[in-house]
């Protein structure tokens, strides 16, 4: 298994835990760009936003549903936060492993660099 979040989901690379169910699994960004960030990730490999099919709805539902409940439970539900699906190489994908960041705790700028 060469895919680094394919470790982490199946513990062979430690991570820092902050959900897991049978579908999604949220860990905490090893290089952290704002005071919280967790990376929710679906536990079946999928590499980019380009392979999704219909079938994935559900669980890319469940992804942002599950960062919106991480960020509430966090205290960020009114001050905000940011949620972001890079894909490919203009993006800055680095990790092809679908993976949806929750960035919170500091005022984000807009546009992104
Ligand atoms: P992206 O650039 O959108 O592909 O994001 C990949 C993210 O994975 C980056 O924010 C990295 O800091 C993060 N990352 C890389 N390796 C690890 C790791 N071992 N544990 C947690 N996060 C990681
Ligand atoms: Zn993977």
């Amino acid at each position: 298994m060469s895919c680094l979040f394919c470790r982490i989901i199946s513990g062979e690379i430690p991570s820092t835990p902050v959900y897991s169910d049978e579908r999604v699994y949220a860990f905490a960004d090893i290089n952290p760009q704002a005071p919280l960030h967790v990376l929710v990730v679906p536990k079946r490999h999928i590499a980019t936003l380009n392979d999704l099919g219909e079938s994935d709805d559900g669980i890319v539902g469940e992804m942002v549903r599950r960062a919106a409940v991480i960020a509430r439970e966090h205290g960020h539900g009114d001050g905000g936060y940011r949620t972001v699906f890079n894909c490919n190489a203009d993006a800055g994908q680095t990790v092809f492993h679908v993976h949806l960041h929750l960035l919170a705790g500091r005022r984000l700028g807009w546009p992104p660099g």
